[in-house]
């Protein structure tokens, strides 16, 4: 279950953005901080941050979340 988030978790490793243009999950073990790469915090800011129960990547693919190219790689879309 996908679970909205307002600030940065410190327990999750797997953030996703909900925009519907996007759709991504992100791994915060692995964030790529460059100017166009994660955008963690900007995702957080624009209130489309949320966090995975449980916290794992095959539970946000089965949500529909793409992997980031940037910190998992292997994006399937
Ligand atoms: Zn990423």
């Amino acid at each position: 279950m996908a679970i909205p988030i307002s600030s940065r978790p410190t327990d999750k490793r797997y953030l996703g953005n909900s925009d519907s243009s996007h759709m991504e999950v992100h791994d915060l073990d692995n964030e790529k901080t460059g100017a166009n790469e994660c955008q963690i915090d900007e995702i957080i800011k624009a209130g489309n941050a949320v966090v995975f129960t449980p916290d794992t990547l095959e539970q946000a693919k089965s949500e529909g979340y793409d992997n980031c190219k940037f910190c998992i790689g292997g994006s399937e879309r």
